[in-house]
């Protein structure tokens, strides 16, 4: 803490983790001689720059953009952009830090970063977000490169925005090569990047739930949300059979006791992302629908539970709620979305807990796929990506199982623990293989 001040987020983070390595350090003695968990626990570097734009009024307006560049050791940093006012260096340096092990986790070649900016793209015009990437790249694209980072979206960046970023990387840069994922179909993107977080998320909860012979058919699933990740994990949750009883966004959430079809998702989707709407207006659309606004969806009795919004927005109450009323399972397809005394709670009761490192590492993971096509100059079909997909997914769950089996409650696998452990071995392995740098 003396050593990072005023950065709340990224104690958060470490904390966590570290919290589950240091039995493993301790009996792995050569990782603590060497210092391994205190140098991944430092950035390599952290970038942060001035994006200046015009508004359509004229008027000049000044934000900060970062790319904080974690680590390298097992392939070129890799991870999202985040556009949202709340951004900030401790913010980017807890998801950067999350983001090593994660795509560690993946078994594909790549490192951990992760950037954005605290510019608010909510009531900018389509012009004004396309001034703001432009400027944005115009720093960015001197760090970046398809060997040395490749970043992604994240909360406030879509296809819109990676579209804008590219052009304006390619025209600086004139070179035509795979610097960011997420990209449209059009100029070398894979087909089921937009899916591949939410969808993810489901297949992590279905192994966990799996390894314990329970169905998901049937149950009813509370998930926040109403962006990328939570409409593509409600599509997911639809398609196995279970019932979505909420969505949520920044203002309120919507309770559907009919349940969330994927047609009633698909119009979600059209409010959110083309409309750029307020959940809110679903409940004035379908019946027996309310809306609650100001609060979060965690009080909706469940069987399994989808965080899929943003951090910390499952609180000891929350968690404790959501115990009462019978909770089984919870998968994080959002970045650390549950408080760490919440995270403590849900594995006391022996609720199955699914953290986002292993959970959402899906999209990811894509785009790691997306990057080898791009370096191959092909297109995959959509069958062999979804089958790789569900493929990465039962290896993740399978690498946390292995080194989380016995540690959790009444010998049962600690998800979190597995997936610490698991996603630091390779990066510390590789470190120790280049000495000390
Ligand atoms: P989007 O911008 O598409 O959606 C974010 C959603 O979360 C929106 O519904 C938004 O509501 C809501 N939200 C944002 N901030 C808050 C807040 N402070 N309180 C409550 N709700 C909030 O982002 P994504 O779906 O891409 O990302 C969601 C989460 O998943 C993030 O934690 C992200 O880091 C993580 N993630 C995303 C990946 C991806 O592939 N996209 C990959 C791995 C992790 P509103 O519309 O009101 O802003």
């Amino acid at each position: 803490k003396k050593r990072n001040p005023g950065e709340p987020e990224f104690h958060q983070a470490v904390f966590e983790v570290a919290a589950s390595l240091m039995p493993y350090i301790v009996a792995n003695p050569t990782y603590e001689d060497m210092q391994i968990l205190e140098r991944m626990t430092e950035p390599d570097r952290t970038i942060s720059f001035r994006v200046c734009w015009e508004d359509d009024e004229g008027n000049i307006r000044v934000n900060r953009g970062f790319r904080v560049q974690f680590n390298n050791a097992i392939g070129p940093y890799k991870g999202g952009c985040r556009f949202h006012p709340t951004v900030t260096q401790s913010v980017l340096k807890f998801l950067g830090f999350e983001q090593q092990f994660k795509n560690s986790l993946t078994g594909l070649p790549m490192g951990g970063g992760k950037g954005g900016a605290n510019f608010n793209p909510k009531g900018k015009s389509d012009r004004e977000v396309m001034r703001f990437c432009q400027s944005f790249m115009h720093e960015l694209f001197r760090h970046i490169g398809p060997d040395t980072d490749v970043p992604a979206g994240d909360i406030g960046v879509g296809s819109r925005e990676i579209g804008y970023m590219f052009g304006a990387y390619k025209q600086l840069t004139n070179r035509f090569e795979g610097v960011l994922t997420g990209k449209g179909l059009e100029f070398g993107g894979s087909l089921i990047r937009t899916e591949a977080t939410g969808y993810g998320a489901v297949y992590f909860l279905q192994n966990m739930l799996d390894q314990k012979g329970v169905d998901m058919s049937g149950a009813n699933v509370v998930l926040s949300g109403s962006g990328n990740v939570a409409t593509h994990a409600a599509e997911k949750v639809n398609q196995l059979g279970g019932k979505v009883l909420t969505m949520s966004d920044s203002a309120g959430f919507i309770h559907d006791p009919d349940g969330i079809s994927e047609e009633k998702v698909n119009w979600i989707k059209n409010l959110k992302n083309v409309r750029r709407g307020r959940i809110s207006e679903y409940a004035d659309h379908f019946t027996n629908a309310s809306y609650h606004e100001g609060k979060r969806p965690w009080s909706v009795s469940c069987d399994f539970a989808l965080p899929c919004a943003t951090q910390n927005e499952i609180d000891i109450s929350d968690a404790n709620e959501l115990i009462k009323n019978g909770v089984r399972g919870l998968a994080e397809g959002a970045n650390m979305p549950t408080e760490l005394d919440a995270m403590h709670a849900f594995q006391a009761a022996g609720v199955l807990f699914g953290p986002a490192k292993a959970a959402n590492a899906g999209g990811v993971a894509v785009s790691g796929l997306e990057m080898s096509q791009n370096s191959a100059r092909i297109s995959w079909k959509e069958g062999e990506l979804q089958d790789l997909l569900q493929n990465i997914m039962k290896g993740i769950h399978d690498s946390c199982h292995k080194y989380g089996e016995g540690k959790g409650k009444d010998g049962d696998t600690d998800y979190v623990a597995g997936a610490n452990i698991a996603g630091f071995v390779k990066v510390a392995d590789a470190m120790l293989a280049y000495g000390v740098i």
